[in-house]
């Protein structure tokens, strides 16, 4: 497998079925119930190719890489990432921007999925793969910053929804100390999450098929969170 090969194209996905997939069942583990699939289901991989914004050397974009350093530090003990220098490469890219206003709210940060056919290099089919674009705001205090980064990087990841316990870094609320560890039900949520079949399946370099010219454009499917 070679995940993170370079990309030769992308283009729009074709639109899911209009059907929607099954949400989680209320006895899944942690707040797993809470989740939403996305249109062509749950977005999980085995190892996500990651991207940050590289910055000046100035104390406030020092300043937000290290907590963006810590955040997917903690994301790494639970789940297989991979860092890539060309942003065209990657499944996940973290902007140090702050999202644009939503119905008049502003937020810390954001997370936006499309889904993409893409062809890499060395893998003769393109195959459907998450296209997640993070947004984090530059002026927040270091634990905010930490924080929301860890929570955004969750929904990038796959949790593509709100705990209801502050304690747990996808709550949908931070209270006055915003944890920056996931908790033990982040933890049960997202085991349960990589366990359901993927809406992406992943790389298979052996596949004979060849494809080298970019099918037509379709409607992306996309979704958002803060
Ligand atoms: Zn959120």
């Amino acid at each position: 497998m070679i995940p993170c090969a370079p990309v030769q194209w992308r283009q729009p996905a074709p639109e899911p079925p209009r059907q929607a997939p099954a949400p989680a069942p209320a006895a899944a583990p942690g707040y797993a119930a809470r989740l939403k699939p996305s249109r062509a289901g749950w977005i999980t991989l085995p190892q996500w190719c990651v991207w940050v914004e590289p910055g000046s050397d100035d104390r406030w974009d020092r300043r937000w890489r290290e907590a963006v350093e810590a955040a997917l530090g903690e994301w790494a003990d639970h789940i297989e990432l991979q860092r890539v220098s060309a942003a065209e490469d990657a499944h996940l890219r973290l902007w140090r921007r702050r999202p644009p206003l939503r119905d008049g709210r502003a937020s810390n940060g954001r997370a936006y999925l499309r889904l993409q056919q893409v062809k890499r290099q060395g893998i003769s089919s393109p195959r459907l793969e998450p296209q997640v674009e993070v947004l984090l705001s530059p002026g927040l205090r270091r634990q905010v910053l930490q924080s929301t980064a860890l929570h955004e990087l969750g929904h990038g990841f796959g949790l593509w929804g709100h705990s209801d316990d502050s304690r747990d870094v996808m709550a949908a609320s931070q209270g006055a100390s915003p944890p920056l560890e996931l908790s033990e039900r982040d933890q049960r949520t997202l085991q349960w999450l990589l366990k359901q079949p993927s809406a992406v399946p992943a790389a298979r370099p052996e596949q004979a098929s060849e494809q080298t010219e970019a099918p037509a454009p379709a409607p992306p499917s996309a979704r958002t969170a803060d």
